[in-house]
């Protein structure tokens, strides 16, 4: 079966709401032919105001992290509920600077996912594997503990809900594009993987993203892979010219 390619930016801890504006304004033009899924996922700031200017248009704002409390006294965090109210639509979970700049670990992302799931945003998960562990040969393992950990009750219902990112944290941000082999390798183990601890069908259907330093000039060859089925996308997403490129790029053929 055929799946709809997503493709989401990150614009991680950038753009003002003013700056947000201009490039969506810019963008929904661009990209309102486009087969593929196009997300953005924006600084919270920037969500409100977003999502009211992507209505109608083929652009959905979701957000980059939230907490996995309902609310309480947590300073400086934000709950799932609030980003619902803001107009987000799905959220980035277990994104590899969360895990190792803030320390994150399996069980939390996992009690994230369980409440964005129970607020009905739609979780895109991402999993990967550091340098040290690909020297090691210790891929398959990381990801698999990483999916197990992060998506553990999730049922297979639920499963249709959910977006994985497989982002080797080598190549995010450092310019060290996964070959197109080595990526379809791994995203191929996790397709095997979805299928063992959950179904055929739900293996099949789920979409898998790449994400690690995507550029106009490398998403054809990625996403010709038939196991990625779409690009998790930072720095190449901050511009309008380069992630309009990316977003149509990614439906053509090599
Ligand atoms: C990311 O932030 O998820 C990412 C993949 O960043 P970059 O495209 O800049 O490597």
């Amino acid at each position: 079966m055929a799946r709809t390619p997503v493709i989401a930016g990150n614009w991680k801890m950038y753009k003002t709401i003013a700056e947000a504006k201009e490039f969506l304004v810019e963008l929904i033009p661009q990209v309102k032919e486009c087969e593929a899924r196009v997300y953005i996922a924006v600084p919270y700031t920037a969500l409100a105001p977003l999502a009211e200017q992507a209505h109608g248009s083929n652009v959905v704002i979701g957000a980059q992290n939230m907490n996995d409390a309902s609310e309480g006294a947590y300073t400086g965090e934000i709950a799932a509920a609030m980003l619902v109210e803001a107009g987000a639509k799905f959220v980035i979970l277990g994104h590899s600077e969360r895990r190792h700049v803030f320390g994150e670990d399996d069980a939390f992302v996992n009690r994230k996912v369980r409440r964005a799931l129970d607020e009905g945003l739609q979780p895109i998960v991402c999993v990967g594997e550091t340098l040290k562990e690909r020297s090691r040969n210790q891929t398959e393992e990381i990801l698999r503990s990483q999916i197990e950990g992060s998506l553990a009750g999730v049922t297979a219902k639920e499963m249709s809900k959910v977006i994985l990112a497989y982002e080797p944290v080598w190549a995010i941000g450092t310019g060290k594009t996964a070959t197109p082999k080595t990526a379809q390798e791994s995203h191929q183990f996790i397709r095997q993987l979805v299928a063992e601890l959950w179904n055929e069908e739900v293996a099949e259907e789920i979409v898998i993203q790449y994400g690690g330093s995507v550029k106009p000039d490398n998403v054809r060859k990625l996403m010709n892979q038939p196991d990625v089925d779409g690009a998790l996308v930072g720095g190449a997403s901050l511009s309008v010219e380069s992630f309009r490129e990316i977003v149509n790029f990614s439906m053509s053929e090599v």
